[in-house]
Order: C-alpha cells, then structure tokens, then sequence
C-alpha cells in the first residue's frame, strides 16, 4: 500500500514536473515532495489538467479490412460468448473475514483483490479476450415486421475467445466502508481512474491495485490484447445509495434543502468518473434501484422502483439496454417460458439484455418479444470452494490455484 502511495506521489511529481516544462528530477528527489513546503513559498499556479491518453473503441462486429488489423488476423466466431460476473473485491481481507456477521456473506459471494487478479490472469492466459455485453446481439426486424433479438457473429483475433465480463453493486454500499473494500472512484492527477478508501489503520489510500474496476484497467493497460476493441466491463448499478461511491440517492425521509444541496454535489462529483469510466471502455447495466427481488414483486412495486432508477441513476450513466436480476430472480418468476406483464414493461422501457445467474453462459433471444435471457458464471467464494463448480470453471481457471484459503474464513472446501 505505501508503495502505491509512493509511487502515486512519485507520478504526481513527474507530471507536476512535466506540466512545468522542467527536466524530470531523479527519483531519489520523490520523496521530498510530500514534506510540508516552508510558508515563505508562494502558491504554485494551478497546474493545466493533463491530456488524458486517447482510447480507441471498435466494434467487435465488423470485420477489419482484409480481415487484419495491426498485423492481428481477424476470423468470425459464433459459438458461446462466456460471462462472468463478479461483486465488489476484498481490498483488505483482514477487515472483510474478521468474523463479524458479514463474514460469511462476503466469504460467499465475492473474491479478494489478488484472487481476482489471478483470475484475469487465468482468463488471459486461457485465450479469453474482453467484448461488451451490448456488442453480442443486436435487434433485427424480421419478415413478419417484428423486431427480435439475434446473436452476433464476432470477428476477433484468430484462436481467441469471448468474455462478457459485468459487476454487480459497483455503489460502495455503506456496510462495505467498514468491511474491507475501496470507498469510491476517483481521477487521479494523471487523469486516470484510482479508488479511495482507509486501510485497517485508518490511513487515506488511493489504488490501482484495490478495486475491480482499477485492477481491470491496469490489466488491460499491461495487456493490451486481451481487450483488442477496448471492451471492459458492464456495471450493474442499483440507487438506493448513490452510485460509484457518490451519494447521489434521494431518501424518502427526512430531505432537507441541505441534504439536497449535498446530493447535487455529489452528482458534479461523479459526472467525470462517469465520463471517463464510458471513455475508457465501461458500460453500465441497471440492477434496480433497491435492489428488489424481480421474481415476487408486483408489477406496480417494480415500475415504481424502476422509475427511481431512471430519475437517480439513468439520469447519470445514460440509457443502456442491460438489465441484471438482483438475486438472480427472474421477472415474474419466469422470465423463460413467458415474457410476462413486468417484463414487457421493462422491454417497453429500452431493455433487451436480462442476465440472472446460471451455471453456465447460456443465452436465449426470446421469439415473442425483442429480448434476450442469459445466464452468468458468478467467481466467488461459493464456487471456488465447491468440487462441482471447479469442473465447471476449469475453462476459465483452476479454483484450487485462485482461492486465496490463508486470508479466508475456516470454512469447508469440497474439493482436495
Ligand atoms: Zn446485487
């Protein structure tokens, strides 16, 4: 952590430096510049916002010309696009597995910092590249003069394979400050994406190395060609408090002129990371904005809360047509044999792509309405102790080289 510190300072100082049109300064200098400055120095002017590096988007549908680009020989892939999605991840496990009551939930149902990034690296080294989740189907008028969902043939690098990649309550929910995760996102003085957060001790500590979405970019910085269109991740966003670590919610109690004053700081607050988030390859799904059980609610009670969504957190990342089932429940408790009355109106509202949680990356655009159901693989704690699972995700990575068992609970593994 004290070297990212550093190292972060040690950047800042190059670019200070660079800004200025100065000759860098040697790297043992670095450290001098966190020291307090004598109060006789006058204020520096401020500093010019750096250039931000350019990102390059392609969409993974259109065959380059010739079928190569940049030497890369590009050839059309229909089979299976494999998802994967993951909660947030464990910055300090000390602080997430420390026995309290939501130890085991977290045990359950997220991975740590370094798993997941042995798990990138798995996924890398396995031939898997990133595309988006919106990229693999497209809507198409039939003969009939229906609009429906299909697949999309893919053109990627020659023996590589696709991976939908989407995160679930990327919200910095309060019970996560005290368990052991990043607090928010922030840009950094290079313009670039870090998180925030306090280490066990209480010291302020801003990362690359903490946090899902940082430790993707940085990946992706260092392994260009396992995103060759730029693709990242789908974060799926519920409302009920704030997005991305921004408490830019309303609260049905208790609003005060002050409350509301906060609230619209906090929405100029986290336009640019929504913005540099979108320019950097990020997309954003909805998971509800309180994060309501879709297969029991009624209509009514998902139309409100889905409204909420649209005013609070639609009106912040755009429109998207992802929808991502909080629990796993599927509308109207089936989303598969019928498209029922909460699911029209979710289909009428710009949603195609409903993802609920499955053994497997199955998919299924639907004949009675312009949508498509799919399923995701969920890396946690649960499969990567389960024996079965481990079979299921060998494809992806061997759990037994991930799960990091010396930081986790004392809990069973089924496999040897
Ligand atoms: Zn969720």
């Amino acid at each position: 952590m004290r070297r990212a510190i550093s190292l972060f300072f040690a950047l800042l100082l190059l670019l200070s430096l660079a800004a200025c049109g100065s000759a860098p300064a040697p790297a043992a200098d670095a450290p001098s510049q966190t020291e307090e400055p004598p109060a006789e120095v006058p204020e520096a002017p401020p500093e010019p916002e750096p250039e931000p590096e350019p990102y390059t988007i392609l969409d993974p549908t259109v065959q380059p010309e010739g079928g190569v680009r940049d030497g890369v020989t590009y050839v059309a892939y229909d089979g299976v696009v494999e998802h994967l999605f993951f909660h947030p991840v464990v910055a300090y496990p000390e602080l997430a597995f420390d026995g309290d009551y939501k130890s085991d939930g977290i045990d359950d149902w997220m991975v740590t910092a370094g798993e997941y990034l042995k798990i990138l690296q798995s996924v890398y080294d396995k031939g898997y590249v990133l595309v988006d989740i919106a990229d693999c189907w497209s809507e198409q008028t039939g003969e009939d003069g229906q609009t429906r969902m299909v697949k999309n043939t893919l053109y990627l690098p020659e023996g590589k394979k696709p991976l939908i990649l989407s995160y679930d309550d990327v919200n910095y929910y309060e019970y996560m400050l005290e368990n052991g995760f990043t607090y928010k996102l922030i840009i950094g003085e290079d313009g670039k994406l870090w998180s925030w957060g306090l280490d066990p001790q209480g010291n302020e500590v801003v990362s690359r190395d903490l946090d899902a979405v940082t430790i993707l970019d940085k990946f992706v910085e260092e392994h260009p060609d396992f995103s060759p269109f730029g693709a990242k991740g789908c974060l799926s966003l519920t409302g009920y408090e704030g997005i991305l670590g921004y408490r830019t919610q309303t609260d049905r109690e208790n609003w005060t002129t002050e409350r509301e004053a906060n609230r619209q700081k906090e929405i100029e607050a986290v336009k640019p990371i929504v913005a540099e988030l979108k320019r950097t390859g990020w997309t954003f799904g909805s998971h509800t904005w309180g994060h309501i059980s879709l297969n029991t609610r009624t209509v009514d009670v998902v139309t409100a809360d889905m409204q909420k969504w649209f005013d609070e957190v639609g009106s912040l990342v755009g429109e998207t047509p992802v929808l991502f089932y909080p629990f796993g429940g599927r509308l109207d408790g089936d989303d598969v044999q019928q498209s029922g009355p909460a699911f029209r109106w979710m289909q009428q509202h710009g949603f195609r792509i409903f993802c609920s949680v499955g053994i497997d990356s199955w998919s299924k655009c639907k004949s009675d309405i312009s949508a498509v159901i799919c399923d995701r693989l969920h890396p946690d704690g649960t499969t990567l102790r389960s024996a079965k699972a481990r079979e299921r995700y060998m494809k992806f990575y061997d759990a037994k080289d991930i799960i990091d068992l010396s930081v986790r609970p004392q809990r069973e593994v089924g496999w040897q």
